[in-house]
């Protein structure tokens, strides 16, 4: 991380309107080849003496310790088998939803606008999004327009060339960069605002959280098949949250660090079969950056390739566009891509494997830096 070339400008297409000229990303070659994998104790160290603690936010470090204290808790409770098997079931269901309200609701349908749903669709994606508790609708959305919108500079809030750490949890432990909160607020936000799901949701965040993610989440396998409060609490609570949050958190961190890159080899978002899996399709996240509006975010539509390629997310987007309740659905033309490919890409894909996962090979040199900077490398202007 020793370039200090100036990067300017505006580094990508948000939603289909921005631009379809992909020209716009900005290049971030000068700084590829010096990432690989790198875990440095003297290095964390070294960072964690230089970093300044004026900017952490104490309140978000104590929760994150105490939550990882009740997940780790309840992992023990798993393995001990002091916990139920409908409560996994329960737990998994939960996680499902959750992960359902990020991928088809906040990310696909109301960062991007991929695709367009009817009001009870939107209800229930808005509530699955409140059981995951990422913020509301309206703030996930924001930070992730301005992280398509400023990728790798000081307004992108999880900036990758902070290091892996800050990328994947640290940003919420640290204040946002000014650049951040400054290009946060020239976004356009009006299409979510005129949207009274999502408004509401933010006027009642607090008691929505509340009931949706712990509430619920604890009563219902204690009433239902007489699990032990305290385990549900533990288990389809904290556990799964947590969980949630981490994969969640995979797509800034481990899908900017570790992957191929066929579509535009010049910026930092790969490939990652172990995120399109975990986090139900959203690891293709080089194509993503580059085709931010197309609803699959990937080039493989179908619901059987979709599943294939652990894109979850889409095929129930196809099967409530089956039902009526999702339409608009946007996507890239193979031509398109294609020729994108051709024109950026880095030459690993496979056009004659219909599953992605294992073809292009996973490259590991980019390197893990688990540093914490305030201050990137990299100004934006
Ligand atoms: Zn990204
Ligand atoms: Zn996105």
């Amino acid at each position: 991380m020793t370039s200090q070339a100036p990067v300017t400008g505006e580094t990508g297409a948000l939603i289909e309107q921005d631009t379809e000229d992909a020209n716009l990303h900005m290049r971030h070659n000068d700084e590829l080849e010096e990432r690989k994998i790198e875990i440095n104790f003297r290095r964390i160290y070294q960072d964690l003496k230089q970093l300044d603690w004026s900017k952490v936010v104490w309140r978000n470090v104590v929760l994150f310790v105490l939550l990882h204290a009740y997940g780790i808790y309840g992992v023990w409770l798993v393995l001990s088998l002091q916990t139920q098997w409908r409560t996994l079931v329960w737990s998994y269901i939960m996680y499902f939803h959750a992960a359902m309200g990020i991928t088809m609701g906040a990310h696909r349908l109301w960062a991007h606008r991929s695709y367009k749903a009817h009001t009870p669709l939107r209800i229930y994606l808005m509530l699955c999004q409140t059981v995951a508790f990422q913020n509301s609708i309206h703030e996930w959305a924001r930070d992730h327009r301005v992280h398509h919108k400023y990728s790798e500079t000081d307004a992108d809030p999880h900036n990758s060339r902070r290091g892996f750490f800050f990328s994947h949890m640290g940003w919420l432990m640290f204040r946002k960069h000014p650049k951040v909160i400054e290009k946060g607020k020239t976004l356009d936000m009006s299409d979510l605002e005129a949207d009274p799901v999502v408004m509401f949701q933010k006027r009642n965040y607090l008691w929505m959280i509340t009931i949706l993610c712990f509430v619920i989440p604890t009563v219902v396998p204690w009433y239902f098949w007489d699990e032990n409060l305290l385990t549900a609490l533990m288990v389809a609570g904290f556990l799964r949250y947590t969980i949630v949050l981490h994969i969640t958190w995979f797509v800034n961190s481990l899908a900017h660090w570790v992957g191929s890159k066929p579509f535009d080899k010049s910026i930092f978002p790969v490939q990652n079969g172990l995120v399109a899996f975990l986090a139900m399709g959203e690891g293709w996240h080089n194509y993503h950056h580059i085709f931010p509006w197309d609803y699959r975010t990937s080039e493989l539509g179908g619901w059987l390739t979709a599943m294939l390629n652990f894109n979850f997310t889409t095929t129930v987007i196809d099967f409530f566009a089956a039902t009526g309740q999702v339409y608009d659905r946007k996507t890239i033309s193979p031509e398109m891509w294609k020729k994108r490919m051709k024109r950026t890409g880095d030459g690993t894909y496979d056009e004659n494997s219909p599953i992605k996962w294992n073809t292009p090979p996973i490259k590991l040199n980019t390197p893990i830096k688990w540093n914490m900077k305030w201050n990137s490398p990299i100004k934006t202007k």
